[in-house]
């Protein structure tokens, strides 16, 4: 979501990098153009002025101007100002209290109830014992989504009774979960359009019902400049401990990620990044920061990894693999495990220079490996375990079985065969490299 501002902040260090020496006016120069940058990508004008005051201040000191390296200088000092403008460290809920309470709130169709069931998914994971309150009554279809979501989770849920007030469910809710002892509830509430009397009236009657630790605004990017505005309003009105910023993985510009924590002091706590349970992460200032910036988010793409792909199925491949036996069954693992990373454009974007890939590669990138995966995986589930262990005895005619059974072409099927042939040739080759260079170094 970064792409246009992260390309154009890339190109004025580019040019900043080239001067030996750095004088004023360069300066004067390259920060109009990351002024021009942030406002194009949506940063709230007063944010983006203070910004850029704050880093020509501290540009126009000595040592960057007498620095024999200033561009890396400037670069430092506008990395070091992004993650303070994102908020400085990682910030987590308030944990204290049981069971610990959060209410979440924000317009219709923020991402509320999504992000509600995403974060007893995450608790859940953690062995707590979570509780979800469906607090958007007015809404049937809310309920069941939000029930939904709780069974899917594996997590307790509460309903509304027939006539039941917002705050007489929010305070019953939480006994409930008092009484068995849960280690979380979370509150989902409805949400207008706008936010009116009515609803901010409705929303600090539950707050002072339930008094969750938590209230925490669900907050869309896509809604870009608009975005502080409601995030200003809700926290006069009810009084926020933190954001979560949802839709990040869209083409918004990311202006708001830049903009709310600034102005209304309230730390980001997560970020949605799309539609599936899965797509949910912990927000870090500095790594979003060295994304901005191009210089990738390697520590989040190698967590991102850990959590996604199951180690012991990994080690077994590796392990056939040293012996040489690797089939279409160790392939599959391996697709399967490239498949739970998601999509491989999403992950483009965690590596240097990542979003400066152009969008017409980063479509077919995502077309092809989606529709790849598909396939690939179809067609090796439609192989018998001893094609699967030997591929050599696939021959004309179980190609053309092979293409029926799975809905596709024996072309396909030729194509994927000739992909498994080069991935296990290029695994002996390289272990053959690695053999002579371990030979070379005794
Ligand atoms: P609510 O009205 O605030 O409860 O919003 P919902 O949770 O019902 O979400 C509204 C829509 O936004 C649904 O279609 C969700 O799937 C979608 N949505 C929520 N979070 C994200 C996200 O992080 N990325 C994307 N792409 N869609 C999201
Ligand atoms: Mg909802």
């Amino acid at each position: 979501m970064f792409d246009k501002l992260s390309s154009s902040l890339q190109k004025v260090f580019k040019n900043l990098r080239g001067y030996g020496k750095l004088s004023e006016s360069n300066i004067q120069d390259a920060l109009r153009e990351v002024r021009m940058a942030l406002l194009e990508a949506d940063v709230h004008f007063q944010v983006a002025k203070d910004f850029v005051a704050r880093v020509k201040e501290k540009c126009l000191g000595k040592e960057v101007l007498e620095s024999i390296t200033p561009g890396q200088q400037v670069i430092k000092i506008v990395n070091d100002e992004l993650v303070a403008l994102l908020g400085s460290n990682r910030k987590d809920f308030d944990l204290s209290g049981r069971p610990v309470g959060i209410m979440m709130l924000g317009l219709h169709g923020s991402g509320k109830t999504t992000s509600t069931g995403k974060l007893a998914r995450r608790w859940k994971k953690d062995g707590k014992h979570v509780v979800l309150a469906a607090c958007d009554i007015r809404r049937p279809a809310a309920v069941d989504q939000l029930r939904i979501l709780a069974g899917q989770a594996g997590v307790d849920f509460v309903a509304p009774e027939p006539n039941e007030s917002v705050p007489a469910l929010g305070k019953r809710a939480l006994s409930w979960a008092s009484h068995i002892g849960a280690d979380f509830i979370i509150y989902d509430t409805g949400g207008r359009f706008q936010l009116d009397t009515e609803l901010v009236g409705e929303l600090k009657e539950l707050r002072d019902a339930a008094r969750p630790r938590n209230v925490v605004l669900v907050l869309d990017a896509a809604i870009g400049q608009e975005s502080v505005h409601v995030a200003e309003t809700f926290h006069k009105e009810v009084g926020l401990t933190g954001l979560i910023l949802t839709k990040l993985d869209g083409d918004a510009r990311g202006g708001a990620a830049l903009s709310v924590q600034s102005v209304t002091g309230c730390p980001i706590l997560m970020t949605g990044v799309g539609e599936r349970q899965e797509d949910f992460e912990p927000f870090y200032p500095e790594r979003m920061a060295s994304r901005i910036l191009g210089m990738g988010d390697i520590v989040s793409l190698v967590e991102k990894a850990q959590q996604s792909i199951d180690i012991e199925e990994m080690a077994r491949v590796e392990e056939r693999l040293k012996k040489d036996t690797l089939d279409l069954e160790d392939f599959l693992i391996q697709l399967q495990q490239m498949k739970k990373l998601g999509p491989l454009e999403n992950l483009l974007e965690m590596l240097p220079g990542g979003a400066n890939v152009p969008a017409h590669a980063k479509a077919q990138l995502a077309g092809a490996s989606g529709d790849t995966f598909k396939k690939s995986e179809a067609i090796i589930q439609s192989m018998t375990p001893r094609e699967r262990r030997r591929p050599d005895i696939i021959d004309a005619s179980r190609r053309r079985r092979i293409a029926q059974g799975s809905g596709t072409a024996v072309s396909d099927v030729n194509e994927l065969l000739k992909n498994f042939e080069r991935a296990k040739k290029m695994t002996q080759q390289l272990k053959k490299a690695q053999k002579r260079l371990l030979r070379f170094g005794k």
